[in-house]
């Protein structure tokens, strides 16, 4: 018989979820790295690198009555550079103190800089346990910090426009209605 006690469960797995409700008065942290071929839905909009890894660290607590949920992620994901079409290294750094109310009066509760999530918006309560899915509310997040339109740094040299030939597409359809040599041989056949 292995003798169970209160503590944490294995800590070195990002667990699918915790249960605030068991784990908010203790106060719950778990610091480790996860991969990001696991944000399945962050893989749709980013060509990811299997093996990118994201140091992630969290913790839920309890406040008045009020659950936090907060955490820190860093993730390095591949994208492609819209002015250069190479691809680039898009680092996502998210810091988030997000508190989990159980009703919009809570929100009293809060300074005007906190941001706040319903608990019925966000959990799965499963018998007596309020389920918060750890991975998805953090990929929310992470997905809010993708820019529409990646790019490198405006001063990276080895970025140069591909954009030429949508300017050439340009230059043709307006060559048709106003050719600048067309225009010149009219002048010199005016002279
Ligand atoms: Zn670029």
């Amino acid at each position: 018989m292995t003798k169970t006690t209160a503590t944490q469960p294995n800590k070195s797995i990002l667990p699918a979820y915790v249960d605030i409700d068991k784990w908010a008065d203790q106060g719950y942290h778990w610091q480790g790295n996860l991969q990001v071929a696991n944000f399945k839905r962050l893989a749709e909009v980013i060509s990811q690198s299997a093996e990118s890894v994201a140091p992630l660290s969290f913790s839920i607590s309890r406040t008045g009555g009020v659950y936090w949920f907060e955490f820190t992620v860093t993730a390095e994901v591949e994208s492609q550079c819209q002015r250069c079409l190479q691809p680039m290294t898009l680092t996502l750094n998210k810091q988030v103190k997000l508190a989990i109310l159980e009703n919009e009066e809570q929100a009293s509760q809060l300074t005007e800089d906190d941001d706040w999530i319903l608990i019925e918006d966000v959990v799965e309560i499963v018998g007596r346990e309020i389920r918060l899915p750890i991975a998805s509310v953090i990929e929310d997040e992470l997905l809010l910090e993708i820019p529409l339109s990646p790019k490198h740094e405006i001063n990276d040299k080895d970025c140069v426009p591909v954009d030429f030939i949508e300017d050439d597409e340009e230059e043709e359809a307006e060559g048709e209605k106003e050719n600048p040599f067309a225009i010149l041989a009219g002048l010199k056949g005016k002279s």
